[in-house]
């Protein structure tokens, strides 16, 4: 899901990066492009009409960023757009202070209610609760059957009716109707204060389409449990219609939160990205599957950046804006752009980025690292490690003035960092080579001052 849309999205992004600055109708085409991206993608038109006049407002007025060039900010900009489209923060399943929980399931038939009913209740035995499942659909013939199939899977007890009998077999000691899901829900709620189940999951009936018998029967069995959360269920399949059905939903019976299933799917999957600012409820499991294990908490972070499809580099963003020192790499510039550049400044710039983490996984997350594993591969911090080892043996002088390296202080060095001569030879005439074309390209491009993001 979503493969389209996130190419899109690369796609127009592609087009801002190499520019120093971005004129408005930079910003303009690309907010054009994006808008086009979410309208193929399904995504309901007012959350699009939002969502474009937000990243337009911002990528205007944004600061002149010295950490971030500005296609990297228009990135920023989208991404956090998206996670605010999504919900902001990630959601908890709120539990009830005095057990049981109550989480009541609401959509349409074949959302995967009953599946999820076995996630979830999978998901609460992990975390140490002891849930119960209540089958409430009493209207699709099999729909019991298959929440005992899942249960028992699950390893998760089931309340149901027995079909032909009453409530608790032959006996009916609850005295309750095994036709009325109303009675079955109470009965469940019942049976788990009595044998102490902290989480009860009610599974209801859903229709194929919005009725309102269907809509009558479940806000019946929210009255009856009331419910600590109200899950709607929605197929991320379903395109344009999830909006009207989440909203008939919301205004039908009520929900605290949704549950995106089959986002394993192909299909566009746009409107369910619409779901969360349409009816104000977050996002809070997504279900990508029909294993039980098929299914994680929502975090509108990490589905905001799999949508932008941007490897890891959001994270690379957000590591270079912690970890830049603007008063550092401006006299870096300073330096390269007068030949002053010492080995001193490059040691510190090179401690600079490796705090970012091993060089290999920088470079790892950038786009399109996918197929260069293998050069990945040789990038070794060893060779850096040799490169600070040897700079480290050097005096302050020497680092300020290499020229004064001689045949036996690179002698010294070597023994002292532990490396052959030739090693200190290769790093000396390379930072020779490399200043004298930093030098070159600072006089040629009216570098310094510009050295960040291109220019
Ligand atoms: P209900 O009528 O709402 O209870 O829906 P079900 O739980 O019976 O699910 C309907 C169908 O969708 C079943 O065939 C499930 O196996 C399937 N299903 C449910 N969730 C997912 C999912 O996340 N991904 C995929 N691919 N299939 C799913």
């Amino acid at each position: 899901m979503f493969e389209s849309l996130s190419d899109r999205l690369a796609g127009a992004l592609k087009d801002l990066r190499g520019k120093g600055r971005l004129s408005p109708s930079d910003i303009d085409a690309t907010a054009r492009e994006i808008r086009l991206a979410l309208l193929e993608a399904d995504v309901a038109l007012p959350v699009v009409r939002g969502f474009i006049g937000k990243v337009k407002e911002r990528a205007k007025g944004a600061e002149v960023s010295a950490a971030l060039n500005p296609a990297q900010q228009v990135v920023k900009i989208v991404n956090e757009e998206l996670i605010n489209i999504l919900g902001g923060e990630t959601r908890r399943l709120r539990l009830a202070k005095n057990p049981p929980t109550v989480i009541m399931l609401a959509g349409l038939q074949g959302a995967g209610k009953t599946t999820l009913a076995g996630k979830l209740a999978t998901w609460l035995k992990g975390q140490g609760h002891t849930p119960l499942l209540v089958a409430c659909d009493l209207q699709r013939p099999g729909a019991v059957t298959q929440l005992q199939v899942v249960g028992e899977r699950a390893g998760v007890p089931v309340f149901a009716p027995h079909p032909g009998t009453s409530i608790g077999g032959g006996e009916n000691p609850l005295g309750v109707s095994a036709s009325d899901p109303i009675d079955v829900a109470r009965a469940g709620i019942e049976e788990a204060k009595q044998k102490q189940y902290d989480v009860v999951i009610v599974d209801t009936a859903g229709r194929l389409g919005i009725d309102e018998e269907l809509m009558r029967q479940a806000a019946g069995i929210r009255d009856a449990v009331n419910p600590d959360e109200t899950l709607f269920v929605l197929d991320a399949m379903i395109g344009q219609d999830a909006v009207s059905t989440a909203e008939a939903f919301r205004d039908g019976v009520g929900f605290t939160g949704v549950v995106l299933t089959k986002l394993d799917g192909d299909a566009r999957g746009g409107a369910a990205l619409s779901v969360r600012e349409i009816t104000g409820q977050p996002i809070l499991f997504a279900s990508t599957g029909e294993k039980l294990e098929d299914f994680d908490v929502f975090h509108p972070d990490r589905m905001a950046s799999r949508i932008l499809g941007m490897g890891d580099l959001l994270t690379l963003i957000e590591q270079a804006e912690q970890v830049y020192d603007a008063k550092q790499a401006e006299e870096a510039a300073r330096k390269i752009g007068s030949g002053e550049l010492t080995l001193e400044d490059f040691l510190e710039q090179m401690l600079a980025i490796r705090k970012m983490g091993p060089i290999g996984n920088l470079l790892g997350m950038l786009p399109g690292a996918g197929q260069m594993k293998d050069v990945l591969a040789q990038v070794d911090d060893k060779q850096l490690d040799r490169v600070q080892a040897i700079i480290r043996g050097m005096t302050p002088a020497e680092r300020a003035n290499p020229k004064i390296i001689n045949a036996s202080r690179r002698l010294r060095i070597a023994n002292g960092s532990g490396v052959s001569v030739s090693d200190v030879n290769q790093l000396v005439d390379r930072f020779f080579e490399a200043k004298k074309m930093m030098g070159a390209m600072s006089r040629q491009f009216g570098l310094p001052g510009a050295g960040r993001g291109g220019k």
